[in-house]
């Protein structure tokens, strides 16, 4: 496959611009490629693209969607080491996390291309004998895709797969500091003969302004967005003016709750992999542990060892588990929540308080955190375990859902009844019951409250594409 793409991709073709920005590797600064900066011309005409390309591909059999696809899957991971090597510099994970991305992005193009085929309506059996009442799902329209950059190609994949599968358009604008994936992404689709117009790329250094291109734009019948609820937030109040339908997978602060039956070497295991995983920047990341009394030392000396055996180093290193964090406003902000952790009384019990200006932050684990601190209230994204010990099992409860966020919980019980118990309680839209892993594409993901709205992946990821249309018909 080809060299890195850097143009914007409208209507099946590549667009360059005078106009660029740099996309660096955040281990180093250095610059990996000048992408075309997009302007509200470009976006114009590729909404513009999507308008056109809709009715022909909604009327396209689901089948050949699907097949399609699948066909775009296969090329990704055919493709996983390059795809992977280019998401490691710009994003800086581990290339074992970049490799997993690409597979687990490819599972929904997978995913979605078979449920394609099975966006069934209903019959209804009508009170009128001269009636016939049919219901049919239609795809909504072009859909503008707003994506963030902590998982380039997931984040696109789970919302691309589900639109393109229900017969809806795209113009995607993906984050500042990614765009390499998805133009890669538009490269492989081109590839299969994924007809102009269908999927669309925008990339830009001004989020915020194209980003209101698309929402104003009258053709785009719906935004589905992933980043920070805030930005959610103004979507879903600007997308009011035009009543389009808005979908958003916003930030998390999840409770990570280890109570006094847990298995605790499992839990340290999920600990790991819901803390740690892109350097702790992700939504799903265990923010507040919750450690029932009788464990709370057990837990985080068996904690604090195996934090001990992670290395810290560039992504495309091998050995590497945490890599870079991705600018210097994010090691800001980690050093801003660990030092106000500190000052409120919080102890390092593991590692030390990262200090100078590197993107290298080393894992740190701290006790003492109390619901006035920033670390409880605010997504940490960065490595930094924040543990809380409760009374028991109601107060771990009650700590857990002390929080605006609703994205995810974990819990580590071995009974049975209070597993199900405590994941009834938890406000969230997921709960990894001993498991710290809970994403997949055949699951629902999403949140509730502040966390967003709609779920992506299962059969239900395809719903927020469609309409229902239901149709009364007189046969006598
Ligand atoms: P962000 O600042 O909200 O940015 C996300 C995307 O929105 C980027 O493409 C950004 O473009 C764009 N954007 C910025 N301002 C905009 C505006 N006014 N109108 C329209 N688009 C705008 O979030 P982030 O920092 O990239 O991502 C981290 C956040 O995403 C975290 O809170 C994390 O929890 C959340 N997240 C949630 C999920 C989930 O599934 N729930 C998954 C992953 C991440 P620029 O890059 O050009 O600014």
């Amino acid at each position: 496959m080809s060299e890195i793409k850097r143009d914007a991709f409208i209507d099946g073709r590549w667009v360059a611009r005078d106009a660029r920005f740099a996309v660096t590797d955040p281990f180093d600064d250095s610059e990996i490629a000048q992408v075309a900066d997009a302007d509200d011309a470009m976006v114009d005409a590729a909404v513009e693209a999507a308008a056109r390309a809709f009715p022909a591909w909604k009327r396209r059999p689901a089948a050949e969607r699907g097949r399609l696809l699948g066909q775009v899957a296969a090329r990704m991971l055919a493709d996983e080491r390059r795809l992977a090597d280019l998401c490691t510099r710009e994003n800086g994970k581990p290339l074992k996390e970049a490799i997993a991305e690409v597979r687990y992005a490819a599972s929904f193009l997978t995913w979605f291309g078979g449920e394609a085929e099975r966006v069934y309506g209903e019959t209804i059996p009508a009170s009128n004998a001269a009636q016939r009442l049919t219901v049919i799902r239609e795809a909504v329209g072009p859909v503008a895709v707003i994506t963030p950059w902590n998982f380039p190609y997931a984040m696109l994949t789970r919302k691309l797969g589900a639109a393109l599968a229900a017969g809806c358009t795209v113009v995607a604008k993906p984050a500042e500091a990614t765009p390499l994936g998805t133009l890669a992404l538009a490269e492989l689709c081109e590839a299969v003969g994924i007809p102009a117009g269908v999927f669309n790329v925008v990339p830009s250094s001004h989020g915020g302004r194209i980003g209101g291109r698309l929402l104003a734009a009258k053709a785009i019948r719906k935004i589905s967005f992933t980043g920070s609820t805030e930005v959610g937030q103004l979507i879903m109040r600007n997308a009011a003016a035009d009543l389009k339908r808005v979908s958003l997978e916003l930030g998390g602060n999840a409770p990570f709750l280890v109570l006094a039956d847990a298995d605790l070497d499992a839990a340290v295991a999920g600990a790991l992999v819901a803390k740690f995983r892109n350097s702790g920047q992700t939504c799903v990341a265990a923010n507040r542990f919750i450690l029932e009394a009788p464990i709370a030392e057990a837990f985080t000396a068996k904690l604090s060892a195996a934090v001990a055996k992670l290395v810290v180093g560039r992504g495309s290193d091998p050995a590497t588990d945490i890599g870079p964090v991705i600018d210097d406003a994010a090691v800001a902000k980690i050093k801003r929540l660990v030092e106000d952790g500190v000052s409120r009384g919080a102890r390092v019990v593991f590692g030390a308080a990262p200090a100078g200006t590197s993107r290298l932050i080393a894992p740190v684990v701290l006790a003492g955190i109390t619901p006035e601190m920033a670390l409880w209230r605010e997504e940490i994204f960065g490595p930094v375990i924040a543990l809380r010990t409760a009374m028991d099992e109601a107060d771990a409860i009650a700590q857990a859902n002390d929080t605006e966020a609703g994205l995810v919980a974990y819990v580590y019980t071995r009974d049975g009844a209070r597993q199900h118990r405590v994941a009834e309680a938890l406000e969230a839209g997921m709960v990894g019951v001993n498991e710290g892993l809970v994403s997949t594409a055949q699951a629902p993901f999403g949140g509730i409250k502040h966390s967003g709205l709609g779920r992506e992946g299962s059969r239900h990821g395809i719903d927020d594409y469609t309409n229902l249309k239901y149709i009364a018909t007189r046969i006598g």
